[in-house]
């Protein structure tokens, strides 16, 4: 029998916001245990909770951008557990009328129409605190670091669309795409700022009805999503052929193994026993603040893609690269208004920017050529006044040095050099040292050409005008 994956990713999202969701302590990471608390995110009776104003507007944010509807009057609930991170015994959370709904994202499998993925809901939500085990202060004890807990969550779930591992952590990294865009989430997933449980099932291929899921847990990586998930899969086909039955349950990814294992089965799921928080009144949105916020989005990455297209003439594939962050797509279209050849700023951009950054693990954020040197420098090529070669040697000092990339060009000497008179000499006097190499092209073996080209290249320190010594071999060669 054949069998048919199916997958329903849900994504906890860290918001960016300054203070909690439901107090004003700072949420900034890395404090001191405990110094970032209230009575409120300590759980102290009696305390009350007041909804931080930005987090529905990153909601919203999300929300538009996921093209979900904006639920005019959302509602807060408790969802009841007892662990020793949540010291109010409930986490505050959106059961039903959650603040998004309804929403899908277009995918994009390589070679394959575009796939979209349904939405079924955006909610904001509190994040619990952090047991902190074997602490050197406490003598090997556990203590509970309460600095997390009321941090902003958005719970990002998805329809049961998507059919394989890849389609999965496409949808994984659209989604990590725009929340990053709009400056609603860092995106760091080795800190758990965007973090992925993954839901896999497997039913026989034709069928209607879905099988039964096992929900694998705070899936850290996109690596790790997709073994996660491929795993699975095997591990529920491998079942059902030897006669056994997949349970629903929650389960665990060890990177180290590649394997999922059992956390705890739908018998001892909890009961969250949700209701409605009677701390918090309904959240009303009115249309008038939708709206302005529809106004307030940044361009998105698609429809930027879009634009660098019909405008300026990109290939999808550069389009496509250079939106893979805002931070980057702003840094070349600053390189277009310095210098108006948008391919060569692209070419640049994806060819000596990125290698550079990659081996100085530096962000483009930091880059160290701004984009308007890095004009300046492409100016220089473009007019002929140095040879695209040599600016790869100007450009590595602009990298080392700050300086902008005529003055390099000026210091060192490298303007190129594509007065014939000049290339002729050079010409003639390495001709005249190598008249085996002369004759043996003149029988015929035309690959010597390229030794002479080398040559000029290396008597003029790279400054000779390449189109220039081409010509002039030839005509020189032919005798
Ligand atoms: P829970 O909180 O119990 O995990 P949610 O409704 O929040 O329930 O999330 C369920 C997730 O599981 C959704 O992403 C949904 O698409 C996915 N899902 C539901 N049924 C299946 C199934 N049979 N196979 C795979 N994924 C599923
Ligand atoms: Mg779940
Ligand atoms: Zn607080």
């Amino acid at each position: 029998m054949k069998y048919q994956p199916v997958i329903g990713l849900e994504v906890h999202v860290q918001l960016l916001t300054n203070t909690k969701i439901f107090c004003g302590c700072s949420t900034k990471f890395g404090a001191e245990p405990n110094s970032q608390t209230c009575p409120v995110c300590l759980g102290l009776p009696g305390a009350l909770p007041v909804l931080n104003k930005k987090v529905v507007e990153f909601a919203i944010k999300a929300g538009l951008s996921t093209n979900c509807s904006i639920t005019p009057r959302s509602i807060f609930a408790r969802k009841n557990y007892f662990y020793p991170d949540l010291p109010k015994g409930y986490q505050i959370s959106q059961f039903e009328d959650p603040i998004c709904q309804w929403g899908w994202l277009d995918i994009k499998v390589e070679g394959q129409e575009l796939k979209r993925i349904g939405i079924t809901r955006i909610h904001m939500e509190e994040d619990a605190g952090k047991l902190v085990h074997g602490d050197s202060e406490m003598n090997d004890g556990s203590g509970v670091d309460l600095n997390r807990a009321c941090t902003p969550l958005l719970e990002v779930v998805s329809e049961p669309d998507l059919r394989t591992s890849d389609e999965a952590v496409i949808y994984l990294k659209q989604l990590h795409q725009i929340v990053t865009w709009l400056g609603i989430c860092d995106g760091n997933m080795e800190e758990g700022s965007f973090r992925c449980d993954a839901n896999v099932s497997v039913m026989p291929v034709g069928s209607d009805k879905l099988g039964t899921r096992a929900e694998i847990k705070n899936v850290n990586s996109f690596k790790f999503v997709k073994q996660a998930i491929e795993y699975e899969i095997q591990r529920q086909i491998e079942l059902i052929e030897d006669g056994g039955t997949v349970v629903q349950e929650t389960r665990l990814f060890d990177p180290n193994s590649g394997k999922t294992r059992s956390m705890r089965s739908k018998e001892e799921a909890h009961d969250y026993r949700y209701f409605p928080d009677p701390d918090l009144v309904p959240l009303v949105i009115s249309d008038e603040w939708i709206e302005r916020t529809r106004q307030e989005l940044p361009e998105l990455p698609e429809q930027r893609q879009q634009r660098f297209m019909a405008e300026l003439g990109l290939p999808l594939y550069d389009a496509e690269v250079l939106t893979a962050s805002r931070a980057l797509a702003d840094y070349f279209e600053a390189g277009v208004a310095a210098h108006d050849n948008a391919k060569a700023v692209a070419n640049w951009v994806m060819g000596e920017i990125t290698r550079a950054l990659n081996d100085s693990g530096a962000a483009i954020e930091i880059c160290p050529v701004s984009p308007t040197q890095l004009g300046g420098l492409l100016k220089l090529i473009d007019s002929g006044t140095i040879s695209g070669k040599i600016a790869k040697t100007v450009f590595d000092e602009m990298w080392k040095s700050g300086k902008a990339a005529h003055i390099i060009v000026e210091e060192q000497g490298l303007v190129q050099v594509s007065d014939s008179s000049a290339i002729e000499s050079i010409i003639d006097g390495i001709m005249a040292a190598n008249t085996g190499q002369v004759e043996e092209y003149r029988g015929g073996k035309e690959k010597v050409f390229g030794f002479f080209v080398g040559q000029v290249m290396k008597v003029s320190k790279g400054k000779a005008n390449p189109s220039v010594v081409n010509e002039l071999l030839l005509n020189k060669l032919k005798g």
